[in-house]
Formats: structure tokens, sequence, C-alpha cells
């Protein structure tokens, strides 16, 4: 494990070289450097979403493109404080503040009292805007890890109370809830423009602050939309944006070992990637990161049969696959990590390689190093 960390912070002191570099090299008063620095941060995260429910997802779909599978990438594992099995709660704290915790705290350490700096905060404290878009609710595991501090992800007051006063985040979306409805004024007063129609979104877009609470959220598309919506607010800030996104319905069909239904959630989220990269196009000021909490179900699957796999699944193309979860529980299994980015910077990641191996803690470093990255 040792071996881990270590690769982990020669990379983090290798950006911190580059970037003093960077500044230190800079002719003063002439133009900007060929590569500007990175600018906006986008992560998106599968909730469940291990290897073999990527491979489902692509197998159920032959055509459609994974882009983000040919980027620059690592394995991940994803235990938490104790070394257990994580929970959403846990893997999102890991990942959003860059410490290990227990299973159903959000954004506490292992004391049950520390508040954890949230990389929202690293984003906020050099202006720029913030955001976090789900498919769950707003409240939930994944994006409370990001944006609230709560003994347990069930008490839901104090995590949106923490979300709504004290969150730095500017933009929330997720799928309708009365809990949320029911904070419609505190939301409000806290300067956010509360919406429940997603056809209605478009209304609200010229607040700064936007808490969307969403009736009619589309299952499949909703995702894409929501996040195209949410980019057009957030690239007005000159000073760059941070987004987190969550397709948390994976987890939800794989604790069910719906495999269809886990295949399109997959989809939905490689669709949404694609429509960020579409977004992207040439500029080379915005890193874009894939990965997952933690897989659930310990799924795998085949295009032949083997003893144990199920063959009840017909892919898109009329194909039989074959697949088999292990169980209906969170599991241990390492989960895949992305990135992908134009500028020269990236080169320090061309020294990850798919048989590498990161702590779920070390993506929060990546992302400070990349927030933090100047021009
Ligand atoms: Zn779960």
């Amino acid at each position: 494990m040792k071996r881990f960390f270590s690769k982990a912070i020669v990379f983090v002191l290798s950006i911190t070289m580059l970037t003093t570099c960077f500044i230190g090299c800079a002719p003063t008063g002439g133009n900007p450097p060929a590569d500007g620095g990175i600018k906006n941060v986008i992560l998106v995260i599968g909730d469940g979403m291990g290897i073999g429910q990527i491979n489902a997802g692509k197998m159920d779909k032959a055509n459609d493109v994974y882009a983000f599978l040919n980027w620059t990438n690592a394995r991940v594992n994803t235990s938490n404080a104790t070394g257990g099995v994580t929970d959403s709660a846990a893997g999102g704290t890991a990942i959003a503040t860059g410490t290990l915790t227990t299973n159903d705290y959000v954004g506490l350490a292992t004391d049950g009292e520390t508040e954890l700096e949230t990389i929202m905060d690293v984003a906020k404290a050099l202006n720029k805007s913030t955001g976090i878009v789900t498919t769950d609710y707003i409240y939930e595991a994944t994006p409370a890890s990001f944006s609230a501090h709560a003994q347990s992800r069930e008490d839901i007051d104090t995590i949106i109370e923490s979300q709504i006063t004290s969150s730095n985040v500017d933009i929330f979306c997720g799928k309708y809830s009365d809990e949320c409805a029911d904070y419609e004024y505190d939301i409000e007063e806290n300067g956010y423009a509360y919406c429940e129609s997603f056809q209605a979104i478009d209304s609200t877009l010229d607040s700064a602050k936007q808490f969307w609470s969403l009736k009619n959220y589309p299952w499949m598309d909703g995702l894409k939309t929501a996040v195209e919506k949410v980019i057009s607010v957030l690239e007005k800030d000159n000073d760059g944006f941070v987004l987190v996104v969550e397709q948390a319905d994976i987890d939800k069909y794989c604790h069910e070992n719906n495999l269809k239904k886990t295949a399109q959630c997959v989809q939905s989220l490689n669709n949404t990637v694609n429509a960020i990269m579409s977004w992207l196009g040439n500029r080379n000021d915005t890193a874009v990161i894939v990965t997952a909490d933690h897989e659930t179900g310990g799924l795998s699957v085949r295009d032949s049969y083997a003893e144990g796999y199920k063959s009840d699944w017909t892919t898109e193309s009329m194909a039989t696959a074959y697949y088999r979860f292990e169980s209906g529980n969170h599991t241990s299994a390492e989960v895949g990590f992305y990135i992908y980015g134009a500028t020269p910077k990236f080169e320090d990641f061309a020294t990850y390689k798919r048989t590498d191996l990161i702590k779920n803690k070390e993506i929060y470093q990546i992302l400070k190093s990349l927030i933090e990255d100047k021009d």
C-alpha cells in the first residue's frame, strides 16, 4: 500500500513544482503562457459503478462510444477508515474531503465532530462557481458529502440546513423531494432560486444561486440535460467552476441485482460524459474525471456462458450476454479512475496506468491540485 501513497505524493509534488515553476517562469507583463492553466474541473461519479457495471453498459448497447475509457486511468481502492467496505457517505466524504471516515458520516472525521473542508470550499476560496447535479435527492449521501456535515446520512434536516447555509455550493440539482419542498422558504431566504419543475429550469437560469428539486426529471436523459443547463450557468464565471455530477441509480439497481436497468444507468452516465466532452470541444482549460465511490453487487459480465452466470439478458443487438451478481450489497471491488485534460499539465497523469492502484482519498488531492492550478 505504501507504494501507492508515495506515488500520489510524487504526483502532488510534481503538480506543485510545475505550478511553482509556472508562476516563477512566466514572462512578466507578456502574454499568458500557451498553457493557460486549469480553470474548470468536472467530477463525474457513478454510484456503485465498478468495472463490471461499465462493461454491462457497453455490452448492452454495443454502438455507444465510451470516450472516457480511453483516458488516462487507474484503479481505486474504496475502503473506509477502518479498512471495511464503504458506504456512499464515507466513500463520498473521502473524495470530497481527502479524509477517510466512518460509514454513515457525511463530511465529518471519525471523531464524529470535526467538520472537514470540502473541495467546494477550496473552489469557493478561489472565487470559483460550484454546482452539484445528481439523479438522486439533493440530501442523499453522495451530494451531501460535498456540501454538508452530519453524523448520519439519514439526518436529512441537518444536511439540508448545512447545504443551504454553509456549503459554498451555488447550484444544487436533484430529483424532487417533499423534504426539500418543506425548506422552500429557508432555501429562498439563503439566496437560492427554488425550482420544482424540470421544464421550468430556464426561468431561474439568471439567478446566481439555484436549488432545483425537480419533478418530471427524465429517468435516462435528465442527467445529461441538467448538466448541460448547469454548465451554461457556471461557465459564465471568469474564475472558473467546479461541478460534481452523480448518476446515483447505478447503485440502486445493483442492490436489486437488476442488470438491464444498471446497464441503462451506466449509459445515462456515459451520455452525460459525452455531452460534457461536446461542450468541452477544443478548450484546454477544463479537467474531467470519471470515477465511483464504490462497487455494488459484485457484478461481472461476459459474452459466453460460464457456471453461475445468468443468461436472461438480451442486449440491444439481440445477442445474449451473461452476468452474475455476487451480492445485493456494496463490495470492496476496485473501481476505475479516468482523467482527461488537454493541457501540457496532463503529461503528469500519463504516469497513471490501468494497473496502478490509488486510494479514494487521493482523488481529493488530485482535484485540489487541479482547482488550485493558476494561469
Ligand atoms: Zn448503495
